[in-house]
């Protein structure tokens, strides 16, 4: 019998098994081997920003970047994510005063620089997306707009910092049984016992099911998790191309989209459509709808959100817009992403009401990777009873009020369910 049961080797469960197994025997089990092609996270790469506005999560984006940097800890080995990490830093397209993201992020750098001293070096430009000249690859950029670079921010090597964690949580002794997802979860006083679709069974003293936007299969969360599907697309560069834009930063633009440096290993260039997304109609979105489980009716990305895409590469790369046979560029591997939404964008890392030694730690509402070196400290803090009140607050189990102001400056509310899409 294992002390702890890790259900989902995704971010939150692998940075969980990281920190018990200095204490414990631990097994993690995934539906896929890790990872998993349904994570949410494995990908080529994701952000890892120090902007919020909440200084709980922006204490803990201070803390789990000295992570991605090389810092280590009692239970994190110093350089442990260093190979999967890049301080690239992120070009912003300035919102217009009177949005909610303008505030959101002149409020997050004032908290970051007064109580921080972080994102000292924070610069505008007007029309100008080179920045004075210190990224000449966009010269031939068409954009316009206010544009803000920070230095101050990076980007995560997605899949791969994945597996550098599995690797250490094997060397510190934890199980993994792959290729084999949770059907159901019983628990009882003495324990708990997670069936597995093989038929197979494992008890431990305590479970954590941290399946991202796949839990509410699991678990009933009385509608307080949705998934949000996100909509996803790469473009291919030649050698030539990657040497040109190997050293950009990241590109964000929350009306349109948002693009990375090249993957150096494969030169992909991921693209992300921004203000768009997609829900399970028949589970009233509390289900996601992965490509890999049904292929023929999950098949790739929105026309539109293509041509979103394709309008982004023509405003900022206009020279990857087309091939060299003159032919628009292919938008490839294009796939919905799919994330564990709460209304508020609060995790929930609780006890499962009237599930005792059962936990839940999901709600990531898409800004959970960066917390990969350090969110496993807090769950593990709530399933041993010694999270601060506060953060066991902020992270209880709660209601989520869906509204047309749930998140105004992130989901869009008019948007189309899965079996609506004209596929790409
Ligand atoms: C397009 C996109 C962009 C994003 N960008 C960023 C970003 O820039 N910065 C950032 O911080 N965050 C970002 N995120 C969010 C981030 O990816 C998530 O917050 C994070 O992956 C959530 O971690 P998780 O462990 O909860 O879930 P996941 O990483 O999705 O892992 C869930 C795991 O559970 C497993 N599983 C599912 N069902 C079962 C079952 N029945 N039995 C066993 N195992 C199961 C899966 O195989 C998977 O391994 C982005 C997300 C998307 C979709």
């Amino acid at each position: 019998m294992s002390d702890i049961v890790i259900v989902g080797g995704g971010v939150f469960g692998l940075s969980t098994a990281a920190q018990y197994a200095h204490s414990s025997k631990v097994s993690v089990i995934d539906k896929f081997e890790i990872p998993s092609p349904i994570s949410a996270s494995t990908d080529y790469n994701k952000i890892v920003r120090l902007e919020y506005n909440d200084e709980i999560y922006a204490e803990m984006a201070v803390e789990a970047m000295r992570f991605w940097q090389g810092e280590g800890s009692d239970t994190l080995p110093p350089g442990l994510l260093t190979d999967t990490y890049s301080h690239c830093g992120r070009i912003s397209v300035v919102p217009p005063e009177s949005s909610p993201r303008y505030t959101f992020e002149m409020e997050s750098l004032t908290l970051l620089q007064e109580k921080f001293g972080r994102c000292q070096d924070v610069s505008e430009y007007c029309n100008d997306l080179t920045c004075n000249g210190k990224f000449s690859q966009f010269r031939e950029s068409q954009a316009k707009g206010k544009f803000r670079y920070n230095r101050d921010c990076g980007i995560g090597i997605a899949a791969k910092s994945l597996l550098v964690m599995k690797q250490y949580c094997k060397s510190l002794g934890v199980t993994f049984i792959e290729n084999d997802g949770a059907a159901c979860v019983k628990s009882s006083d003495d324990g708990v016992v997670v069936s597995l679709e093989s038929g197979a069974q494992v008890n431990g003293r305590k479970a954590l099911i941290a399946c991202g936007a796949n839990t509410p299969s699991l678990l009933d969360l009385r509608q307080n998790v949705k998934s949000t599907g996100l909509y996803v697309g790469h473009i291919q560069l030649t050698e030539q191309e990657f040497e040109k834009y190997r050293d950009i930063p990241v590109v964000f633009n929350p009306v349109v989209g948002y693009f990375f440096p090249p993957d150096p290993e494969t030169r992909v260039l991921k693209i992300c459509a921004s203000a768009s997304s997609t829900y399970d109609l028949a589970s009233n979105g509390l289900l996601p709808r992965y490509k890999k489980l049904e292929p023929d009716t999950v098949k790739s990305i929105p026309i539109q959100s293509v041509v979103q895409i394709r309008t982004l590469l023509a405003e900022y790369l206009p020279d990857l817009l087309y091939a060299a046979d003159g032919q628009l560029r292919e938008i490839q591997d294009c796939k919905i992403c799919w994330i564990s939404d709460t209304s508020d964008s609060n995790f929930i890392i609780d006890e499962v009401p009237e599930n005792p030694n059962v936990f839940v730690s999901c709600g990531d509402s898409g800004h959970g990777y960066k917390f990969l070196p350090n969110i496993g400290s807090y769950i593990m803090a709530r399933m041993e009873n010694n999270l601060s009140s506060k953060l066991a607050k902020k992270w209880a189990f709660r209601e989520s009020v869906w509204d047309n102001m749930t998140i105004p400056w992130r989901i869009e509310h008019k948007r189309r369910h899965v079996d609506q899409i004209q596929w790409y």
